[in-house]
């Protein structure tokens, strides 16, 4: 796995790298620069004691603080890996603390309520870059991130319009760095991706499984006993972070209910091909889907391994 991750910098991308919300992500960024070499120093940040702490005993920085002024004053990059919601504030407090030139940036699963509310913030000595790093997992916390998650998967970035090139084109060499490959798009599209690739299936899992619940009652035992029938791969989205996808729904909202409009359109088709007992309706789609499945594989964006991959993973154990 370490090798995967490829063999330090000869430079370091970043002089001084700052990540405020050290969580799943800030983490695994920490981790990751680290092993890689892409920052001189990391600076990590966070509200929480508890997790300050942890930070320390795991050795994710060179300097943990809960003072973001503090953190971000030296850092020529400064990347914002708390839940949406609290970028706002976050973003007032780093402002004017900001030196000449660093890089703003974020990991933010929603991009254009990200953009409103941090560009005005952002000073005019500053850049902002904006990023969301296409993967995770169902955990969080300090303890979660591992220096691997993002060694393969996407990193869509999505400077406003003006933002300078120089800016842009170190932020995909730092992604590239931690193993991903980057992206370019608008905010507003990435939205419209994203509410259909996560944020609706995410939706989805929510609601099944709380229907289940609702069920549990009179199904207690069976629900968990006979979960390998598919309920069971809904309970890990739907095991998400509470917090964080609170946020994205609250902060995609238009993306969001335009994805679920067509979701229910194309249920109701579903719905009307089984009362119909349309057979060939229903092999047609089902022969769609499981082409995408394939195509995802193809990509390398999952395995072949039986059951979602999960026993392959579970043996492969993640750098820490
Ligand atoms: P997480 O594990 O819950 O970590 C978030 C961290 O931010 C926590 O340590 C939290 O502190 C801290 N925090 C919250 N408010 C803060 C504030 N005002 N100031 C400083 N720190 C603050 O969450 P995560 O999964 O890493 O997600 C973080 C971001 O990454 C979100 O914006 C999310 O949209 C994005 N993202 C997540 C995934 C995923 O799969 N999880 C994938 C891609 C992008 P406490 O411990 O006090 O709560």
């Amino acid at each position: 796995m370490i090798e995967r991750l490829g063999q330090p910098l000869v430079e370091p991308i970043f002089e001084e790298l700052a990540v405020i919300g050290v969580g799943l992500i800030g983490s695994s960024i920490a981790r990751a620069a680290r092993h890689r070499q892409a920052a001189g120093r990391i600076v990590l940040a966070d509200r929480s004691i508890e997790t300050l702490e942890r930070a320390k005993a795991l050795r994710l920085g060179d300097l943990v603080t809960d003072d973001l002024a503090r953190a971000v004053a030296h850092a020529d990059c400064v990347i914002l890996c708390a839940p949406v919601g609290a970028n706002e504030a976050i973003g007032r407090a780093i402002a004017p603390a900001l030196k000449h030139g660093a890089i703003v940036s974020d990991v933010g699963s929603v991009k254009s309520a990200v953009v409103a509310a941090l560009e005005p913030i952002v000073p005019k000595h500053a850049r902002f870059v904006p990023a969301h790093p296409v993967a995770g997992t169902e955990y969080s916390g300090p303890d979660a991130g591992f220096a691997t998650l993002f060694v393969n998967r996407w990193c869509i970035l999505t400077p406003p319009e003006g933002t300078a090139e120089e800016a842009v084109s170190r932020m995909r060499a730092f992604w590239e760095a931690l193993g991903s490959h980057v992206e370019i798009m608008s905010a507003a599209h990435h939205d419209l991706v994203l509410a259909i690739t996560s944020h609706v299936p995410h939706l989805i899992a929510y609601n099944i499984v709380g229907t289940a619940a609702d069920l549990e009652e009179v199904t207690r035992s069976e629900v968990i006993k006979f979960s390998a029938g598919g309920f069971r791969d809904f309970t890990r989205i739907a095991a998400s972070d509470p917090t964080m996808w609170r946020d994205v729904f609250l902060h995609n909202k238009e993306a969001v209910l335009e994805m679920l409009g067509r979701f229910n359109e194309d249920l109701t088709a579903l719905q009307r091909m089984i009362r119909r007992e349309d057979g060939d309706g229903l092999f047609a789609l089902f022969t769609r889907t499981r082409a995408i499945r394939l195509g995802i594989v193809a990509q390398g964006q999952e395995t072949t391994a039986p059951d979602f991959g999960r026993r392959a993973a579970e043996t492969d154990e993640p750098v820490k």
